[in-house]
């Protein structure tokens, strides 16, 4: 195991001595010919503590000659950053995601909404420098349309960060590559950016980012029960109307074809799987998290009572089974087995959104 980190890390300060020419060069590009609005100050080593290992941050101020100064921007550049951040945080994206979002940009496109692509991409654009299967040009160079994409997905069906499982847990060079997929394996091409980022965050009022407290509000890995672009919101939690025996909605409904996949959201174990009356074919799932997670209607089950299920695995097909209109996903949450409560909440706050 002991062998194992070590050959990673010697892999990593290599790449990065590499990457620390290239980064020098970049940067003499960046400022050049810019109208430069100084951010102010510089990134203590201290604060920068959290989301890269230690030895990375180390190895930047290296480079660095000191603490890594925040470099000048325009104010066209600030505005790329604070676009960036505002959507985000409309899409309730926690701020190590907002960080993430912007060290890309600073990578890809120096914060610049660059409207020609490069070798490695003749068809990339915008800030994101996103290639053409990801949305139309207008949207790849609309600011805000480009964050959202980066967020959640391209309109090809391309991933966003927010699809990415356990995102909110990885260094940020894999998350950002997991989303933008450059020619970077490690992404500590985005990495390096990692302190610039932050500070602009904080500047259009994010808080400073505690990596090691968002990981600990995240208690596993949560993904969505069916593949996005598959399903309508059809009801929200909460909704009222005589519909519903209860007067009120007690779950998000997911319509999609019958046969449709579902797959458990998280990790834990089937406490029953059967015919449920009004709800159909439910499967009831106890999280490790220790909130009981229900799944309706299904036409066919796929688990059985005890087994243990992890995040992402196929647990039945959509159905309508019970008490419905037409073929749908009914997903309950019970917070620590007690009433229902929003579904979209449940996974919003653990980077999902439905
Ligand atoms: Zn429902």
């Amino acid at each position: 195991m002991a062998a194992t980190v070590m050959t990673s890390a010697r892999r990593r300060v290599a790449s990065l001595m590499l990457v620390g020419v290239a980064l020098a060069a970049a940067a003499a590009i960046v400022t050049a010919g810019l109208v430069a609005v100084i951010l102010g100050g510089s990134v203590s080593s201290s604060s920068s503590a959290g989301c890269i290992p230690q030895d990375i941050t180390d190895r930047v101020a290296a480079m660095t000659a000191g603490p890594v100064n925040v470099p000048g921007f325009s104010s066209a550049q600030l505005d790329s950053a604070r676009v960036i951040v505002e959507t985000g945080r409309s899409l309730d994206v926690p701020d190590y995601g907002l960080v993430i979002a912007v060290a890309v940009a600073i990578q890809e496109s120096s914060l610049t909404n660059i409207g020609h692509g490069d070798v490695a991409g003749p068809d990339s654009r915008g800030l994101f420098q996103q290639r053409a299967p990801w949305g139309s040009l207008a949207d790849r160079l609309d600011p805000e349309q480009a964050a959202t994409m980066f967020f959640t997905g391209g309109h090809g069906g391309q991933p966003g960060l927010l699809d990415i499982v356990g995102w909110q847990k990885m260094q940020l060079g894999e998350a950002a590559q997991s989303v933008q997929r450059s020619a970077d394996p490690l992404g500590l091409w985005y990495e390096l950016h990692e302190p610039v980022a932050r500070s602009l965050v904080e500047k259009y009022g994010g808080s400073p980012v505690n990596c090691a407290l968002a990981a600990e509000l995240i208690t596993g890995d949560v993904v969505l029960p069916i593949h996005r672009g598959a399903y309508v919101l059809t009801a929200r939690w909460g909704q009222r109307g005589p519909r519903w025996a209860s007067g009120y909605h007690t779950g998000l409904d997911f319509a999609a074809p019958a046969g449709t996949p579902i797959y458990s959201i998280a990790d834990g174990q089937v406490s029953s799987a059967g015919m449920a009356g009004p709800y159909g074919n439910r499967t009831m799932v106890h999280g490790t998290d220790g909130n009981d997670l229900w799944y309706c209607h299904q036409s066919r089950l796929e688990v059985h009572t005890g087994e243990q299920v992890t995040a992402g695995q196929l647990i039945g097909f959509v159905g309508s089974t019970g008490n419905v209109t037409g073929p749908h996903l009914h997903l309950e949450v019970h917070l620590d087995g007690g009433p229902d409560s929003d579904p979209a909440v449940y996974l919003k706050a653990r980077g999902v959104i439905p």
